[in-house]
């Protein structure tokens, strides 16, 4: 028989053509003599090439089925005693170490393409020669003006890869281990590191690595963590710490909060000894563009500290999102809630129509205040440009400790902006002299912000006499007469 028949006299010997008795399996004769002998069911069954050849493939199936598990146990045996593994879930922190130290073995790696791409093109051709599966994890940062950006990394993708450190070679596996998500709406997944048991010393080397290769990426630079999925996140990389003198405050302004800051700091045991939460709250009040929260970056940068940054206004931010925030303030890092009015309109906007909002309340806002108790320092920065719109139960010890007035740029102020602005260019002062002359007849002290300066210091970069002309422009944008 042709085609998908099965030729009697094609069965292998194994499976059996028709055997004598003798031959038969225990099991063929014990059927056989239930079957009661020749004629009977069973017999004839016996006695049918395709029933034996069905008997005899199966017990190949099951060899096989037993031979294959054998091999798996061999395996794994041999992988227990060769091979060891590293495996890190999700939500230790080296993970993003791990990841981030596999992308930089491969960024040096030698690129092809001389002609000029776009960045992600290229970042993407220089990887192609170790890792060819990428992932891009892109965050976005919102500041409380409502601006975004937006920064992106490359990080190797799920599935496997083969890196080579040193004299040996690691197979890499990341995956996800189901489908959940976590709280953070991050899948949860693990990234496993093998390679031979001789070898296993080199893990310890690659966390250390990879761990320093964290601390550098930091080192300098200030974290900026934004509210996202219920807790902090660090927003986008790291970035270059803001010079504490690039803000310029009225005289003396700056270094007054700064030794206020410093001697908080310094006093730690004696808020612990009396057990007095050991926080400190700080009001930063004045006009839009006078540098609120720039000082407040600035000095984060000046205090190695990171900062963590919360509009009250923000959509969404609930008491008990603010509250749960406040709780869990990664260490170092200081707390900058913009917009602490948001939280006073809120009362009036719900008592005058009813309306309640998602947006945090009065109550919510002291509540959390009063609420943030920590061994570890804990200072909140607000900042307003409505301090009128403030109740006095917020500016009490303990919620705010030191009001500090922003104002519009004064004389001084503009001075040592244009000292910042044009040193080299205006050596003998003298452009500085006449363009003072010039702001104080348009009676600009007072009544321009020192963002509204400095743009127009940007737009005259290194240009001392286009400076002095557009002294005119500002007053307009300031209003004055
Ligand atoms: P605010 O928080 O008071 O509204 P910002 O800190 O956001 O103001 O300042 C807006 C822009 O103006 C920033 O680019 C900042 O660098 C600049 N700026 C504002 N005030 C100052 C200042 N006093 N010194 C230096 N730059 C300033």
């Amino acid at each position: 028989m042709d085609g998908d028949g099965v030729r009697a006299d094609a069965i292998p010997a194994v499976v059996g053509s028709p055997a004598p008795a003798s031959a038969k399996s225990d099991v063929v004769k014990q059927l056989a003599a239930l079957g009661g002998g020749d004629g009977s069911i069973f017999s004839q069954l016996l006695n049918n090439p395709f029933f034996t050849a069905g008997f005899g493939l199966a017990g190949l199936g099951a060899a096989l089925r037993y031979g294959s598990r054998g091999a798996q146990q061999i395996g794994a045996l041999v992988r227990r005693r060769l091979l060891v593994d590293l495996e890190i879930t999700r939500h230790d922190k080296s993970y993003d170490w791990v990841l981030n130290w596999m992308t930089a073995q491969y960024q040096v790696g030698p690129t092809s393409s001389r002609v000029q791409t776009g960045i992600m093109e290229r970042t993407i051709r220089r990887f192609m020669p170790g890792l060819h599966h990428l992932q891009i994890e892109t965050s976005t940062l919102k500041s409380a003006s409502g601006t975004e950006k937006t920064a992106f990394s490359l990080v190797p993708g799920h599935g496997k890869h083969i890196l080579r450190y040193r004299n040996a070679f690691i197979a890499v596996s990341r995956e996800r281990v189901d489908r959940n998500f976590d709280a953070m709406g991050k899948p949860f997944e693990t990234v496993r590191l093998t390679t031979l048991y001789s070898h296993r010393h080199i893990f310890e080397d690659i966390v250390r690595e990879a761990f320093e290769m964290a601390i550098r990426s930091t080192e300098g630079k200030t974290v900026v963590f934004t509210s996202q999925n219920m807790s902090w996140q660090a927003s986008g990389q790291p970035k270059r710490r803001r010079p504490f003198d690039s803000v310029v405050l009225e005289k003396g302004l700056a270094k007054s909060v700064l030794s206020d800051v410093h001697e908080f700091l310094d006093a730690r045991t004696w808020y612990l000894d009396r057990g007095i939460p050991y926080r400190r709250g700080y009001l930063l009040y004045g006009p839009p563009g006078t540098g609120k929260t720039s000082f407040c970056q600035a000095l984060a940068g000046e205090l190695d500290f990171n900062i963590a940054m919360l509009s009250l206004s923000q959509r969404g931010l609930t008491d008990d999102l603010l509250n749960h925030l406040l709780l869990n303030v990664p260490p170092r890092t200081l707390v900058l809630l913009e917009d602490a009015d948001a939280a006073f309109s809120n009362r009036r906007q719900t008592e005058s129509d009813g309306y309640s909002g998602a947006n945090v309340t009065y109550s919510g806002l002291l509540n959390a205040l009063d609420g943030v108790a920590s061994a570890e320092e804990r200072m909140i920065f607000m900042t307003t440009n409505h301090i009128d719109r403030l109740d006095d139960a917020l500016i009490r010890p303990g919620r705010v400790d030191m009001t500090v007035h922003l104002d519009n740029a004064t004389e001084w102020q503009m001075e040592k902006l244009w000292d910042r602005f044009y040193a080299e260019q205006d050596v003998t002062g003298e452009g500085k002299r006449r363009f003072l002359a010039r702001a104080t007849s348009a009676g600009l002290p007072g009544n321009v912000s020192t963002a509204a300066l400095q743009g127009l210091f940007l737009y005259n970069k290194g240009n001392v006499e286009g400076a002095i002309d557009m002294v005119d422009q500002l007053r307009a944008s300031a209003g004055t007469k």
